[in-house]
């Protein structure tokens, strides 16, 4: 396979570490990514040379950090191709952004009698928002099943649909079972009904292409720190109608237009949805791993991925007594797996003594392990500076396992 992985895992320190004596194999992309030196010098520099608060000042420092920031801006516009800068706005990751979303939303929409679509597989960031909002409006929840591949069953989402409905939202990729969901068509349907439609793109951003105008979509989320780049920075995608007519969700510094105790009015977009101090050198981190992303080429990131997917998957289905949970013919490169009657706590804690280190748990989605009647599953999920060697490490390691607990 034409990638040069040796090369590129020169950019990301961490990978030369050791773990209890062993070199690192980090298979816990899914959770958070390991940072490239681009990106980590970015922030540093930020810190050392124009580290002053945004859009509050005249003097130099400030005027330059409003510049980075605003650029920073720019560049997550151009990576997924929103129509205007308007439609960005910055969060603390996708939790805040679905966090502002439904509460927003939730205010201006919802009432009882009203219906929001969710499904079987959203992690519990794009679950338990919703539901604390139709609790407050007397709204109900509606959840589109997925079968037992891990895909969603479409035509109950075609049931589901109705004038009730006022916001669909669905995971663009599953986090546990690395399922990509065929949102396109979730839009396309969605629309028919005139109902809006927000993804969840925590785990699509690094490993997919990302256009919302072609998607359609109304309403999109993702992290930085799940793109390479830090954490505490996300971004909230709106189409600039749609968010015009939202009321804010935090009221503080910023967001504001004029301040008076008898009446404020709000600051434009996307400064309205953008209280208080932002994390502005997040954001300059997020736009320098997209720019690092982009030097790559998801094209190419996509294919390597997509041959460390078949390589593990052949690898782990010759381990006795592995299930792996989660076959949807179209998925990215996370593995769930069991052993059989081998706890996945004991399974996870063996190989992290030998420098491995995968997920083990719900990986905050409860429904899917309650779908598969199980506590738990490991879960390796891999990254485009991950190499077929760590895969036989891993592969080895399953085998200590089995020897010990097997
Ligand atoms: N949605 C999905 C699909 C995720 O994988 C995650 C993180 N595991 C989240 C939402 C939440 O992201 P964050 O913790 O960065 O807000």
């Amino acid at each position: 396979m034409d990638f040069e992985v040796d090369k590129i895992r020169q950019d990301f320190p961490l990978l030369s570490k050791k773990v209890h004596g062993h070199p690192i194999v980090y298979f816990d992309n899914g959770a958070t990514t390991q940072k490239p030196r681009q990106v980590i010098d970015t922030v540093r520099r930020y810190y050392e040379e124009e580290n002053a608060s945004i859009h509050r000042g005249v003097h130099f420092l400030s005027e330059r950090s409003t510049e980075t920031y605003e650029k920073a801006r720019e560049k997550v516009r151009e990576y997924i191709n929103a129509a205007s800068t308007n439609e960005v706005i910055f969060t603390s990751g996708t939790t805040g952004s679905i966090n502002a979303l439904a509460f927003s939303f939730g205010e201006k929409h919802l009432a009882p009698g009203t219906e929001v679509i969710i499904s079987e597989m959203e992690h519990h960031s794009n679950i338990v928002p919703w539901q604390m909002v139709c609790e407050r409006k007397g709204a109900s929840l509606k959840v589109i099943p997925f079968n037992t591949k891990g895909e969603l069953v479409m035509a109950e989402f075609k049931k589901l649909l109705s004038e009730k409905t006022r916001i669909v939202a669905v995971t663009h990729i599953s986090n546990s079972l690395g399922t990509i969901n065929p949102v396109r068509e979730i839009i396309r349907l969605a629309h028919k009904f005139e109902v809006p439609v927000l993804v969840d793109g925590a785990q699509a951003l690094p490993h997919e292409s990302i256009d919302v105008q072609d998607l359609d979509a109304d309403f999109y989320a993702f992290s930085g720190h799940k793109v390479y780049g830090p954490n505490g920075i996300g971004v909230l995608y709106g189409k600039e109608k749609l968010l015009y007519d939202l009321p804010p969700y935090q009221g503080g510094g910023d967001m504001v237009d004029c301040v008076s105790f008898e009446k404020t009015t709000y600051n434009q977009l996307p400064f309205k949805f953008e209280a208080g101090t932002m994390n502005y050198i997040g954001a300059a981190g997020l736009a320098a791993a997209l720019d690092y992303i982009g030097g790559i080429g998801l094209k190419r990131i996509r294919e390597y991925e997509r041959y460390l997917l078949e390589y593990a998957t052949m690898k782990l289905m010759t381990v006795p007594g592995l299930e792996i949970y989660g076959n949807a013919a179209n998925k990215i490169s996370i593995l769930s797996f069991l052993l059989d009657g081998i706890h996945p706590y004991d399974a996870g804690m063996v190989l992290d003594k030998l420098g491995i280190a995968v997920r083990t748990g719900t990986h905050c989605t409860q429904p899917v392990m309650d779908h598969y009647k199980i506590s738990g599953t490991l879960r390796a999920s891999l990254a485009f500076y991950n190499t077929t060697e760590e895969i036989d490490r891993l592969h080895a390691g399953l085998h200590r396992v089995r020897e010990m607990f097997g």
